[in-house]
């Protein structure tokens, strides 16, 4: 089976990680803040805090921006589902806004509509490595006084009007995953970035049990001032971070020429309708997603690619139609064009570790589809 995402992990990799393993320290040593360095370098921001997961990384800077009971937050529904359960954690409130259709992309023009006096962060996520049109986002957010925080798990190496994805020049912070199917892998792991000190301080707060470290009594001493959690990396993990985040541009450009060679092949297939890039993304290709024109045809199609050795995924169940959401009173019909999306969407296989041979397979398997 040719999966529809996975890791390359080099021979470079593997020695990084012995090393830490050889070493003193194979948690909370050197290599967190070396990982984090290079990651806030990278994305041209002032800090990095990473995270034992995404998902992690999503809870403490929501908790971080203060995001709190009776609170409510716009997201869109074609995600992940941890980009909303991380607000439930903290009792706060998602509201759906409706996607575009072409980039599965939360709609700008529809999210003021949505903002009420309790209305207190704006959380984009750039669906499949396409960035939102993230001015759009901030004007908003200036206008009515709201924290933004990035989902970027699927958009590390995407760029937005020549800024990257990380930089947070539109937004409070930035949510990375290093999940194995995304651009650079640490096993499980995740980061915030922020050019915020006041969030910043927090997050280190948050990820270590709500620990605040004072030397009041002594060198021993240290007072516990919030609900905190255990949420730290190790070093073994951000070792081969580093390792990895030294591949990055190359796996992007790999991603890009990927997605390039399936356009070319692909784009005037009648069937379905390929990835757009709006004049002001550079797309990370994180996923490849495609959209049939005929919805009664997805299970088919996706049928037949899983029969002939593809691991194709859909993208997403829109998050509101789970049952836990569902329970909150979420209505099937809420978001149309989110729940259109989902019904015709594919994702192909894509990831820099594909060979050319397993490349002309897919190529030549979608070529040959035809509809039921
Ligand atoms: C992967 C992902 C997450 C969660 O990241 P984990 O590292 O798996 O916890 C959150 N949001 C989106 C959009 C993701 O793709």
């Amino acid at each position: 089976m040719i999966p529809y995402g996975r890791q390359w992990i080099d021979d470079e990799d593997i020695k990084a990680v012995i090393d830490v393993l050889k070493s003193d320290w194979i948690t909370q040593g050197p290599k967190i803040e070396e990982f984090e360095k290079r990651l806030a370098e990278y994305c041209g921001v002032k800090y990095a805090v990473a995270f034992n997961s995404g998902t992690s990384a999503l809870l403490a800077v929501y908790w971080a921006v203060g995001l709190k009971e009776g609170d409510e937050f716009i997201t869109t529904p074609i995600t992940f589902v941890a980009t909303t359960n991380a607000g439930l954690w903290l009792k706060a409130k998602p509201v759906f806004v409706d996607v575009e259709r072409d980039t599965g992309n939360m709609d700008t023009s529809k999210i003021e509509e949505l903002i009420t006096e309790k209305t207190k962060l704006i959380v984009p996520v750039h669906y499949a490595g396409h960035p939102v049109d993230m001015e759009k986002v901030k004007a908003l957010a200036d206008k009515y006084d709201l924290k933004v925080v990035e989902d970027a798990c699927h958009a590390l190496g995407a760029m937005y009007k020549n800024s990257k994805i990380g930089s947070c020049k539109y937004s409070d912070a930035t949510v990375f995953s290093f999940h194995p199917v995304k651009h650079i892998t640490t096993g499980e792991g995740g980061a915030v970035l922020t050019n915020n000190a006041d969030i910043y301080e927090k997050l280190l707060i948050f990820r270590n049990h709500g620990i605040v470290r004072n030397k009041k009594e002594g060198e021993w001493y240290y007072e516990c001032q919030y609900v905190g959690l255990n949420l730290r990396i190790t070093d073994i993990q951000c070792a081969l971070g580093i390792s990895q985040l030294k591949k990055l541009n190359k796996f992007v450009r790999r991603r890009r020429e990927i997605a390039n060679i399936y356009n070319h092949y692909f784009g005037n297939i009648d069937l379905f309708e390929t990835p757009v890039e709006k004049p002001y993304a550079y797309h990370s290709y994180h996923l490849y997603p495609i959209r049939l024109k005929d919805p009664s045809q997805r299970a088919y199609i996706f049928n037949e690619l899983r029969g002939r050795g593809l691991g194709v995924q859909v993208h997403y169940i829109p998050v509101y139609w789970h049952p836990i959401y569902r329970n909150m009173g979420y209505q099937k019909g809420l978001c149309p064009n989110a729940e259109v999306f989902y019904k015709s969407e594919i994702s192909l296989p894509i990831y820099p570790y594909m060979g050319e041979e397993e490349l002309n397979y897919v190529i030549e398997t979608v070529k040959n589809l035809r509809m039921l």
